[in-house]
């Protein structure tokens, strides 16, 4: 039975889960196949201008919803934390330029410091630009990412390390996104979640599932019911806490990226509606 436009209202496809595609095509089948919500890998931005950008969101009825990625803090290197601060300013204007409200921050991390010194080089960071994201409208958005790339992608793998970096710098404009791939294995994962939408900072839900066996530690996500997640006990949770955005289908895989992408786009929508 043919979907309703209706059943795909709070279904968002990041563009890198159609890696092979470019921004153009994925706005156009997107909306060809009753998408309208998008999150924007930055990279994309260097091929097309914000100003083509809007008018093929706006001739495709799309909402964007975030622009991925900023953050990548830590750096045992001063030049490289400040070089890292001009890079986040410039993804702030360029979320602006193309009307996404939210920028997604991968924190970073760096192998020849400690983890605690990386978290705070993270928070001072995210202080650093606070002031020009709020200047800009833009919502800021800490994920924490699984504890496999502690070393060096991200220093906040827990959701309680999020909701703690948020709580501290106390900011409305300030939150988390929530990953279910870094996440679904936390034993505290439902008691953060509350805790996160009690105070207000449950910004962004990114979906996909967990493989196994896991071939790549990047390049093998799951569609939702390929893997181990239990993507509806974990979205139930996330609407429990007060969440009415999206879930945003966020899969790096290469075995789908070398499948046709119209092809496999119905499989994300088939996954979403059966599985999420
Ligand atoms: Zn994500």
């Amino acid at each position: 039975m043919p979907e309703s436009i209706n059943d795909l209202a709070k279904l968002c496809v990041h563009t890198q889960t159609n890696r092979p595609w470019n921004l153009e095509q994925c706005i156009r089948n997107y909306s060809g196949a009753g998408i309208h919500a998008i999150s924007i890998w930055r990279h994309l931005l260097d091929e097309t201008s914000p100003s083509d950008v809007k008018s093929l969101l706006v001739e495709h009825e799309m909402d964007v919803v975030s622009l991925v990625r900023g953050g990548f803090f830590a750096s045992s290197e001063k030049p490289a934390r400040e070089a890292v601060i001009e890079d986040n300013l410039k993804a702030i204007d360029q979320a602006a330029a193309i009307g996404a409200p939210l920028l997604v921050l991968v924190c970073g991390s760096d192998p020849g410091q400690s983890l605690e010194k990386s978290r705070e080089q993270i928070q001072e960071g995210i202080l650093k630009i606070i002031p020009y994201s709020k200047d800009a409208g833009i919502r800021l958005a800490i994920e924490p990412l699984h504890p496999m790339y502690a070393a060096d992608r991200s220093a906040i793998t827990s959701m309680a390390q999020a909701n703690e970096m948020v709580e501290q710098i106390g900011d409305y404009s300030l939150g988390v996104a929530v990953d279910l791939f870094h996440l679904w294995w936390d034993p505290d994962l439902e008691k953060e979640i509350k805790r996160c939408g009690r105070e207000g900072n449950l910004f962004a839900f990114h979906v996909c599932d967990w493989n196994v066996p896991l071939k790549d530690m990047l390049n093998d996500r799951g569609l939702m019911g390929d893997g181990c997640i239990n993507v509806k006990q974990i979205r139930g949770w996330i609407e429990e806490a007060g969440f009415k955005g999206y879930s945003e289908v966020e899969v790096f895989s290469d075995k789908y990226w070398a499948m046709n992408q119209l092809d496999y786009l119905e499989r994300i929508k088939y996954a979403y509606l059966n599985h999420t």
